[in-house]
């Protein structure tokens, strides 16, 4: 499984970077006995301008997800007629909720009750405009445990997932998310992968309704592969594909 890693100074271009996570990616699948179309590129744009976002776009890339509640909005609105489909997986204060929902097609980054129940509350005014407007999202579990401050705690997941179930269909949970801890080895985000996969089959066990966890947020630029070998079926790609960030 080879790494994609962009190296310092001019690299390939930004077609030719997502062409070879394109082929890691089919690589992966094919190496994991699954089907291409189980896994879904999410190109992480985070702090890159629009325009870096509109090249990898007219590469036919279509899903792209942010950090920042503002560059969410600001990059959907300024790139709109490219019909993008934006997600959000960076920390989302309450008082940010009003900038993402509605607009990002899946929020991954769901991680406490308060959070669910600010956003099915600006949904619900929402839908005085869109009476069919539903948001997606995933919850983010700390699947490494308390070493991590974003995600919740294993055990407040069947409690979130209530609290989806009660706020009556304009939330809907479609599986997890998680970041393991950051560490070189690739190899070492395999376990946490693995609890992942374990807690959304515990969790599917129980039906409820608007819950529906088929969706698992795994992988980034550097273990994307062994994420896909666990069972992703969203995997997050920043750097491989854009380049090393600028910075904030
Ligand atoms: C930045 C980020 C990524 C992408 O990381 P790369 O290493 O650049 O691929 C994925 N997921 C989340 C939540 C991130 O914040």
């Amino acid at each position: 499984m080879a790494a994609v890693t962009p190296g310092p100074g001019p690299g390939p271009d930004p077609a030719a970077r997502l062409a070879a996570v394109e082929a890691a990616i089919a690589a992966a699948c094919q190496a994991a006995g699954r089907a291409r179309e189980g896994v879904r590129l999410v190109a992480v744009s985070k702090l890159q301008p629009a325009e870096a976002v509109a090249a990898i776009a007219a590469a036919g890339q279509r899903d792209f997800a942010e950090n920042y509640a503002q560059e969410l909005r600001d990059k959907g609105e300024a790139l709109a007629a490219l019909g993008l489909r934006w997600h959000f997986i960076g920390p989302l204060q309450r008082n940010k909720v009003r900038l993402v929902a509605g607009r990002a097609a899946l929020i991954h980054s769901v991680d406490s009750e308060a959070l669910v129940e600010e956003l099915a509350a600006r949904v619900g005014r929402e839908r005085t405009r869109d009476p069919a407007l539903t948001q997606d999202c995933l919850i983010q579990v700390s699947v490494a445990g308390e070493a991590q401050k974003a995600g919740c705690d294993p055990a407040e997941l069947p409690k979130l997932l209530d609290a989806i179930a009660a706020a009556g269909g304009v939330l809907r949970c479609r599986g997890l998310m998680c970041i393991p801890p950051a560490d070189d080895d690739p190899e070492a985000a395999r376990p946490h992968f693995r609890r992942l996969r374990a807690l959304r089959d515990e969790a599917a066990q129980r039906a409820r309704p608007h819950v529906a966890l088929t969706e698992l947020s795994m992988g980034m630029s550097h273990d994307f592969a062994i994420a896909i070998a666990e069972g992703a079926t969203l995997v997050r790609v920043g750097t491989a594909i854009f380049g090393e960030r600028p910075p904030r």
